[in-house]
């Protein structure tokens, strides 16, 4: 079935009006009429064959939609992002424990899409259809000529709820996992404020999933809370992992020489089961002979964090691999695998050695801009493709800061059926010596980010 009537019929309240601010600072009202025949609004007029959409403005997203304009300024780029304003996960921890003001971490939409001229629509992306090359969107559909995606990760709670959506739903509001941007975040940081001892419960999920090092980053801010708050309260962290990764080394010092009462890092140990009216967990351990054991552990506060999975969108424009549905993608151009005109960047993408990072998430912005540019310009695909680097940075209490930062490298090499492919490799430098340099050079490196996005 078409994909506009497929999904607006769904969509009941169809007077509804979305707002877009155009390249040229306008604020188009568009308004969808409950009295057309077809019951299916266009969100733009068709275009003339140079639009580009981005779903998702986020790190990867809104660094694309920025590039895009800059090296092609007649291409019409078009950003369809469902929040009302822009918030970042990188340096929430710090917020989350009192450090740093909100508008530290906050920025308009509008702004940067003026400046840059590109437009921003406000809505929510529904469904997408490849054939027709149409993104349906609660307030109407929207064609393109490239489409990028890049819409973050999605919880998946099945191992602990089935498919009860109910109790996923419940755990996500009362132990937030706060590695999407928004009220999870609000309700962590309200949790804390009003904690007042005992078991604070951070668990770590298994397989891939958003900014690695944050869990352990937020685990040692919260300890320098209780600390500085003198708060009789344990960190507990259950980390599937034998070590945290990454920055092992200077995690586990800073856990030990500024918070050896209160941090406890638990390695091998992987949450299994949630039980939320009783305030239990229970807990899988794994020992050196690889024999298991359950135990049951109590919370007084926590921060369950699911398994990651990419948004849904992936799985629905029919570009992802496997049970998470991350994004499948050619290296190095993150072109898809199954449509040369639809590119997935940032959280969402799988089968690279690229951690989930906003730093990677906005290089690789960077590498679509340049693809789609090229193309929009007359040209093919760019054959050189600067690889992006991770720039990564953990506060471990006020002032001071660990970090790692990590290059990559293309690689010739053979897939299973012996067929010549190119394959990206990683290489990482860990400084694990905690320091307030690096402490100054978070925020820096922050800043930096902001104003490649945003600008000035
Ligand atoms: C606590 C924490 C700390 C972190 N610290 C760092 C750090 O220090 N350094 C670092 O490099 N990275 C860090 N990260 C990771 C970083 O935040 C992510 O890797 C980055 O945001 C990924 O960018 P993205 O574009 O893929 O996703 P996002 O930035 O999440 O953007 C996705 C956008 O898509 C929108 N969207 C989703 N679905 C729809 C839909 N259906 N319709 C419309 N819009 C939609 C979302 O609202 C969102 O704005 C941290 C993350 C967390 C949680």
């Amino acid at each position: 079935m078409d994909i506009s009537r497929r999904n607006l019929l769904k969509a009941s309240g169809l007077s509804v009006a979305t707002f877009a601010v155009t390249g040229s600072g306008a604020i188009a009202a568009v308004t969808s009429d409950s009295k057309t025949d077809e019951r299916v609004k266009k969100l733009m007029p068709k275009s003339t064959g140079k639009r580009v959409v981005i779903v998702g403005g986020g790190w990867g997203g809104l660094t694309a939609a920025r590039n895009i304009k800059k090296k092609a300024p007649d291409a019409e780029v078009v950003v369809l992002e469902k929040r009302a304003v822009f918030t970042s996960c990188p340096i929430s921890n710090e917020w989350i424990v009192g450090e740093i003001p909100l508008d530290f971490l906050t920025r308009d939409f509008f702004t940067g899409a003026k400046e840059y001229g590109y437009t921003m629509l406000q809505t929510t992306v529904t469904d997408i259809d490849r054939k027709s090359k149409t993104v349906a969107t609660a307030n109407g559909t929207i064609d393109y000529d490239y489409l990028v995606l890049s819409p973050g990760i999605r919880y998946d709670y099945s191992s602990w709820f089935g498919d009860d959506a109910q109790m996923s739903e419940r755990c996500r509001q009362e132990c937030p996992p706060a590695l999407i941007q928004g009220s999870e975040h609000a309700a962590l940081k309200k949790i804390l404020e009003e904690f007042d001892g005992g078991n604070f419960i951070i668990s770590i999920p298994d397989g891939a999933y958003r900014c690695p090092p944050a869990p352990y980053e937020r685990a040692a801010l919260i300890a320098n809370y209780f600390k500085k708050n003198d708060i009789d309260g344990k960190v507990i962290i259950l980390d599937p992992k034998e070590s945290p990764k990454p920055k092992g080394p200077g995690f586990m010092a800073a856990y030990k020489e500024l918070y050896g009462d209160i941090v406890e890092y638990h390695p091998n140990s992987s949450v299994k089961g949630v039980d939320l009216d009783k305030k239990e967990l229970k807990v899988a351990v794994t020992d050196a002979d690889l024999k298991t054991t359950m135990k049951t552990l109590k919370f007084d506060a926590a921060n369950l964090i699911p398994v990651n999975a990419a948004s849904e969108l992936i799985e629905k424009a029919g570009v992802s691999m496997g049970r998470a549905g991350w994004g499948q993608m050619k290296a190095p151009t993150f072109q898809t695998k199954a449509d040369e005109r639809v590119f997935v960047i940032g959280d969402s993408v799988g089968g690279y050695p690229y951690p989930k990072s906003g730093s990677i998430a906005n290089g690789q912005g960077h590498i679509v801009a340049d693809q789609i540019a090229s193309r929009i310009n007359g040209a093919k695909e760019l054959a050189n493709v600067t690889l992006p680097i991770n720039t990564c940075y953990s506060m471990v209490n006020d002032t001071e800061a660990i970090s790692i930062s990590a290059s990559f490298s293309l690689v010739d090499t053979k897939d299973p059926q012996g067929n010549a492919i190119k394959k990206i490799k990683g290489s990482k430098k860990a400084n694990n010596k905690r320091s307030s340099a690096l402490g100054k050079g978070t925020h820096n490196w922050f800043q930096g980010m902001m104003t490649d996005i945003f600008g000035a």
